[in-house]
């Protein structure tokens, strides 16, 4: 895939389409999801006493397991929030998407928008601070021009 390159859809009967699909394999992934933590709770809870098992009083293979499937959790939202069905920074999922090869990811066409709007600036004001004290991200800014 190109380092960066936008999905455009202008036929509003195909973009209802796209964001018919997108709501659908959000709808999959938030099942998947909801699968994950109903598996954790299941780990947590005892049934039998009817309480919450302290994590001190799990044994390692059980906490090992249920630290597995927390990763795979965050793994599953995180491929997610990447994937062109949402924009990465606001989440929105009924526009046009661009991606970045600089943060595997993609974004709404309104946020990049934003961003070069923003970056040069947001690269202006900074330009005389002191990095140290400034949490401006010139390279992620940069990404989108
Ligand atoms: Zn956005």
């Amino acid at each position: 895939m190109k380092d960066k390159r936008v999905i455009k859809i202008k036929d509003p009967r195909l973009r209802k389409i796209r964001n018919e699909f997108r709501n659908l394999w959000s709808s999959a992934e938030t099942v998947r999801w909801r699968g994950f933590g109903d598996e954790m709770e299941e780990i947590r809870f005892d049934k039998n006493d009817d309480h919450r098992i302290l994590i001190e009083e799990r044994s390692p293979e059980n906490l090992k397991y249920y630290r597995s499937l927390q990763e795979a959790q965050q793994d599953l939202r995180e491929n997610f929030r990447r994937s062109i069905c949402m924009c990465y920074t606001c989440g929105r999922a009924d526009l046009d998407m661009y991606y970045n090869k600089a943060y595997n990811a993609w974004w709404c066409v309104e946020c990049v928008g934003m961003f070069r709007v923003m970056h040069p600036q947001m690269k202006e004001k900074y330009a005389d601070k002191d990095p140290r004290f400034y949490d401006f991200d010139e390279g992620f800014g940069e990404s989108f021009l």
